[in-house]
């Protein structure tokens, strides 16, 4: 069975060898058994059902609670060539139908749903009068009530335990605690699935923290060891998000915002184009990121602290699922730990669940001020025990220097006390250093023994200090005064001298700004390797829009990676690199090696998001389309119909874009006002304008009233 799999393996997905327990996993499931799987985001899902799927007689039903995750898996087994289907809204009543015909003549292997279609009566007994060979049960984890994802309809999935009692069950998921791994087992009746656990170790992030100076700044110098990345940046508000990303295109960086107040076609759109587009970066709330599967998110930035490790574990992980390195970096500061508390004191729910949130994001502040590896303490909260420091996070890598703090934290401590426990960071700051300011001087405490005790140190060094003794819950924030700083239980040994206190040294601001000393993302290939490299994604582009795909569909960026290495010059070798299976193999094998071989490398086009870009600033710069269009080298025609896209993408006004006297402009948008209903093409009023304004221009206003409607 095993040697079986391997061919599938080799022959259609084209990988080696298995990774982890995918073995195990696929023989289980294959001879019929049930089996829970945890395994962490980028583990390798999805083959545990894929390949059974392929080696057993019959149709696999695949659940799955996310329509985006169907159709992206649906376009990647047809590019390797196996019938696979996903039904959802998004079929009318003919291809439902149709579908239905090709299911009962056994055409398709796999079928996606999701789980309140599996449930209903109707398709049940569907599904009893077919083969069916296997139940795969994605995002098993939604069954659980505790969880964060639950769904009412995964309860009704037990059901198929006794309406398919022959039947083999694999329930996968990448949330690891126990209890929802038994719940999953009860609620799903998995009685006797042999389970399987990973490690939740995502070896190839490298974790990176640094405190807060200038946030915009430290992220832009993050960046800049990213050209040319996907990736995620978090914030917390949305506010922050159009801030940030606005000021990340300014700067010549390709951002989009998305959050839950833009309107849900941006939002769309902009996810799309993360998807489909290569270097694109996402600014986002946490709203962003449930079923992106997108593999080549090379970092993940926060520039606001997440509530807790689960939240910090979960939206880092989205980086790097393809297993190529990928960074995850984060500046958080004291005003960070302000925010999450306010917020968690106005949220519903009952004092026991404030209790739980609060010990949450103590053991997210935690890490923040760890001094020992990250990896380890991060995997020490999931229960997993990483018996050596793990060689490949900022503490590793730099090394953490600690230092007796005991006196400047008494001095720190006191400061509040003696002030009488209400005023913040700033203030006691000023107090420390004996800054002799009206603010001090109407409370009178230039008097106070404190005052002026701390001109040994530099602001900046107090304000850590004081960060790092919420962190570690020796001083706590009053919320109703406005973050004013208190003293808690925990201080009172310190302060009678029972113990010490050792903190973490800060790196020097301009070192804790720069990535440096393994940030090792940016560096997917080296420099002579770039321009080849760049060829083959350039044509892995070309080959996606023709399918209509995104391009890790093609092929993944481990896959080109391992083309630039090994540089195959026939088809056979080709055929033997990772992720080229059969069929992709008869459908690109020959244009990628073209490609290597140089012929088409010559012609490679700029990445087209460097012209997007340059594009907007252009724009915005005030160029017209025509200068823009000398500017760039391409055809204005090209430009116009980029300044569309950047219209409908809200990067630019129609004003930036175009400069057109205001009589013809109101003319042109009346022309496609007129009529009721949609927006006319611009074919239908092209003929109007013919000779008076360019067809370009009637696609911009086109754009812009569009998105100015939401049409
Ligand atoms: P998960 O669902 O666990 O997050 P996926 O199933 O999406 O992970 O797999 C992540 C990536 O790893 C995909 O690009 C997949 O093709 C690749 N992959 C999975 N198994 C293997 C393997 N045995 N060898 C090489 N690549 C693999
Ligand atoms: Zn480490």
């Amino acid at each position: 069975m095993l040697e079986q799999a391997q061919r599938v393996l080799k022959d259609v997905f084209g990988y080696d060898s298995f990774r982890g327990r995918q073995g195990a996993i696929i023989e289980r499931v294959a001879r019929g058994g049930d089996a829970l799987v945890l395994m962490p985001t980028g583990g390798g899902k999805s083959l545990c059902f894929q390949v059974p799927a392929l080696l057993r007689d019959g149709l696999t039903i695949v659940v799955s609670p996310l329509i985006a995750l169907m159709d992206d898996q649906v376009a990647t087994l047809d590019e390797l060539g196996v019938p696979a289907a996903a039904l959802n809204s998004t079929l009318d009543n003919d291809q439902q139908r149709e579908l239905a015909v090709r299911l009962r003549q056994g055409e398709i292997k796999l079928l996606y749903l999701a789980p309140e279609r599996l449930v209903q009566p109707r398709m049940l007994s569907f599904l009893q009068q077919l083969n069916v060979a296997l139940f795969a049960i994605d995002e098993a984890h939604c069954v659980s009530q505790w969880g964060h994802d639950f769904r009412p309809e995964y309860l009704q999935l037990g059901q198929l335990a006794q309406l398919f009692p022959d039947v083999p069950r694999i329930a996968l998921t990448a949330t690891a605690d126990k209890r929802t791994r038994e719940e999953i087992v009860n609620r799903l009746e998995l009685h006797d699935a042999e389970r399987f656990l990973s490690s939740f170790d995502r070896p190839n992030i490298f974790y990176r923290i640094v405190p807060k100076e200038q946030p915009r700044k430290q992220l832009l110098g993050f960046l800049a060891d990213h050209k040319g990345d996907a990736g995620i940046v978090y914030c917390l508000s949305r506010k922050k998000v159009d801030e940030v990303s606005a000021q990340l295109v300014e700067q010549g960086f390709p951002a989009l915002p998305y959050h839950a107040g833009l309107p849900s076609e941006t939002r769309a759109a902009n996810q799309k184009r993360f998807l489909n587009e290569e270097g694109l970066i996402m600014v986002a709330t946490i709203a962003f990121g449930m079923g992106i599967d997108k593999p080549n998110v090379r970092f993940v930035a926060h520039l606001d602290l997440p509530k807790s490790l689960e939240a910090y574990y979960q939206e880092t992980g989205r980086g790097g699922r393809d297993g190529l390195p990928a960074d995850a970096w984060m500046a958080y500061g004291l005003q960070d730990v302000l925010m999450l508390k306010q917020m968690m004191q106005n949220s519903e729910g009952d004092e026991r669940h404030k209790r739980v949130e609060q010990h949450k994001l103590d053991a997210m502040l935690a890490l923040c001020e760890e001094t020992r590896c990250r990896r380890q303490a991060l995997l020490a909260y999931f229960d997993e025990d990483l018996p050596q420091p793990c060689g490949h996070c900022d503490n590793c890598v730099d090394g953490v220097q600690t230092w007796d703090a005991t006196e400047p934290a008494r001095q720190a401590l006191s400061a509040i006390f003696r002030t009488g426990q209400r005023y913040g960071v700033g203030y006691l700051v000023d107090v420390l250093l004996g800054r002799d300011n009206e603010k001090v001087r109407n409370a009178g405490h230039e008097r106070l023994a404190v005052f002026g005790v701390g001109k040994g140190r530099s602001e900046s060094e107090w304000r850590s200090l004081y960060r790092q003794l919420v962190a570690r819950g020796l001083a706590d924030m009053d919320l109703e005064g406005f973050g004013g700083l208190r003293l808690t239980d925990a201080c009172r040994p310190l302060l009678r001298g029972e113990v010490t206190l050792e903190l973490r040294k800060e790196l020097k601001p301009q070192a804790a700004t720069r990535t440096s000393g393994g940030s090792p993302a940016s560096q997917l290939v080296r420099g002579e390797e770039r321009e080849q490299w760049d060829a083959l994604r350039a044509l892995r582009r070309r080959l996606a829009e023709e399918h209509g795909v995104p391009p890790y569909v093609i092929f993944p960026d481990s896959t080109l990676l391992e083309m630039l290495r090994s540089q195959p010059s026939t088809l056979a070798d080709m055929g033997r690199v990772s992720g080229v299976g059969a069929r992709k193999l008869e459908r690109y094998g020959a244009a990628f090696l073209d490609v290597l071989a140089g012929g088409a490398s010559a012609a490679a086009p700029e990445p087209v998001m460097d012209i997007r870009h340059e594009l907007v600033s252009l724009a915005r710069a005030g160029m017209t389309p025509a200068q823009i269009a000398g500017q760039l080298k391409c055809t204005e025609k090209n430009v116009y119909a980029l300044l569309a896209e950047a219209i409908t993408a809200q990067q630019l006004s129609l004003e930036q874009a175009l400069d057109l006297p205001e009589a013809l402009l109101s003319e042109v948008q009346d022309a496609f006002l007129d009529g009721e209903g949609e927006l006319p093409a611009v074919s239908e009023i092209a003929p109007h304008f013919q000779g008076r304004v360019p067809e370009g221009v009637l696609y911009c206003v086109r754009a812009a009233l569009q998105s100015e409607f939401e049409l």
